[in-house]
């Protein structure tokens, strides 16, 4: 089998190999792809900033037509790449092809934002003095990105991070190399000057220690869980350095009396479940009031039943696998927890066979829980949920903002009134009205607060936020 190899300075590189493995069917290898040491990170941030005066400098156009250029190849090439995607994840097939057309257009979208480029001329307070306050890259920028979504979080920190004119090393997770090393493979054809982005697959413990430990990365975008989060944060303090860090969520879908009953099961069953709940945006709490609790419980129970869980490549199939084995001793050591701590099991819980040997677990419904319960304030990263009861609208808000996390939250209700009361008072960064809370288009800002997220959003105009620095520079005219 050949060996995907590291990108560094603008040669593939990388001898020693790790099998990506399909979820789906143990059996079969996706690929063989690079582990990187820490000596190939070092090199990969020398190139880096190596790269970085030139390309910094660059014209717009020639990022324009980089940008644009990868944008076109993976939506060519979309069918080919949500299979890859499906295989080394294991979301569903139109999941994975999804996913792949959103991370063509977050290329298309910074193919323009490139050409959009400006500053602001004001005048100073004292007279025939201008100032002008413009944007420059950051430098050296360090990408982390975990496994739940292969290509549109590395698309959405590397098509920002090179629009601006920075320099990147990149480290995808290690359970997902293959879409990573498939942008980065198209990015380097479509005509990137050598080192401006080096891709090191391997370990975070090796190659993602490397990057935090170095002086001259000058920014870290990182997603993934909040320990590594934590780690990445004082290492960033350490060396003065900016981060922006995406840490997951424990988000609540409030269901009241007056929902729509369709409308609410829909988005609890799509943010609650699909993509085997493996997204920081999941609605993992669902806090439903009093007079409709029951039929909602009903309603959502009879439509996981018609939820088909099964290898992502077959056609039919609602839930793919779990990721691999250690997530799913997570995902089912919680449901343990959720049993002993009183939780009612509704519906799920069981890991089942299929015909080809995969992570297959059942979705999962707990009902009764509290929200002090583990399985309501921890993020569990699976396709479990549980259902807490609220007596009115106040106490489901209190209930939803009752948690360590913000990332999203979402209500399911026709009144005008709580809908608006709600996106008001979450203490989420995204708010959802009759929509799964998972969702957010590719233009729009991403991230949340409290313990979800630090630093400025990701995606659309607001990514110029992490990607540059501000300059305020002045004239006597
Ligand atoms: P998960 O538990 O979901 O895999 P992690 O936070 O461990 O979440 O992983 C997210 C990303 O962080 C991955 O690319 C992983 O390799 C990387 N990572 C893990 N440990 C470290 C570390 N010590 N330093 C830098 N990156 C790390």
């Amino acid at each position: 089998m050949t060996i995907y190899q590291n990108l560094i300075a603008g040669e593939w590189v990388g001898s020693n190999a790790t099998k990506n493995i399909n979820p789906s069917d143990t059996n079969e290898v996706v690929g063989l792809y690079a582990d990187g040491s820490a000596d190939d990170t070092r090199n990969a941030i020398a190139a880096a900033k190596a790269a970085f005066p030139a390309w910094s400098r660059s014209g717009i156009w020639e990022r324009h037509v980089i940008l644009k250029k990868t944008g076109d190849e993976i939506m060519a090439r979309k069918d080919e790449l949500g299979a890859l995607l499906a295989r080394e994840e294991g979301k569903t097939l139109p999941e994975a092809t999804g996913e792949v057309i959103r991370a063509s257009q977050i290329f298309e979208f910074f193919a323009g934002e490139a050409l959009r480029l400006a500053g602001e001329v004001i005048p100073s307070v004292r007279p025939n003095i201008g100032v002008e306050i413009t944007r420059e890259a950051l430098g050296v920028i360090g990408i982390i990105t975990p496994w739940n979504f292969p290509i549109a979080i590395p698309a959405w920190k590397i098509a920002p991070a090179l629009c601006y004119g920075n320099t990147i090393v990149f480290k995808p997770a290690e359970l997902v190399p293959a879409c990573s090393w498939a942008i980065v493979d198209i990015l380097n054809r479509a005509g990137l000057p050598k080192g401006v982005l080096n891709l090191v697959m391997g370990k975070g413990s090796v190659v993602g220690q490397a990057m935090l430990e170095s002086p001259d990365v000058h920014g870290i975008t990182f997603t993934g869980s909040t320990g590594t989060g934590r780690r990445v944060a004082a290492a960033s303090i350490e060396h003065n350095r900016k981060f922006q860090l995406e840490m997951g969520g424990k988000n609540p879908m409030v269901v009241l009396d007056d929902a729509d009953l369709n409308v609410a099961v829909e988005a609890a069953a799509n943010s609650g479940f699909f993509s085997t709940g493996q997204r920081c945006t999941a609605s993992s709490r669902l806090i439903v009031t009093e007079g409709i609790h029951d039929k909602f419980v009903a309603a959502l129970t009879d439509k996981l039943k018609t939820l088909v869980v099964d290898n992502a490549l077959k056609a039919g199939t609602h839930i793919g696998p779990v990721v691999d084995e250690r997530q799913l001793k997570t995902d089912t050591d919680y449901i343990e927890i959720g049993k002993s701590e009183g939780a009612k099991l509704a519906f799920g819980g069981e890991v089942i066979s299929r015909d080809t040997p995969g992570f297959y677990l059942q979705p999962t419904l707990f009902t009764e829980a509290t929200n002090q319960m583990r399985i309501s304030r921890e993020e569990i990263f699976g396709p479990v949920v549980s259902v807490i009861r609220a007596k009115d609208y106040d106490e489901a808000l209190a209930i939803a903002n009752d948690t360590p996390f913000g990332l999203s939250a979402g209500i399911a209700t026709t009144s005008l009134k709580h809908a608006t009361h709600f996106k008001r008072n979450s203490e989420a960064g995204m708010v959802m009205v009759n929509l799964p809370t998972a969702g957010v288009d590719f233009h729009v800002p991403f991230g949340g607060r409290k313990g979800s997220s630090y630093g400025p959003r990701e995606q659309g105009k607001y990514a110029a936020e992490f990607y540059t620095t501000v300059k305020t520079a002045y004239t006597l005219a």
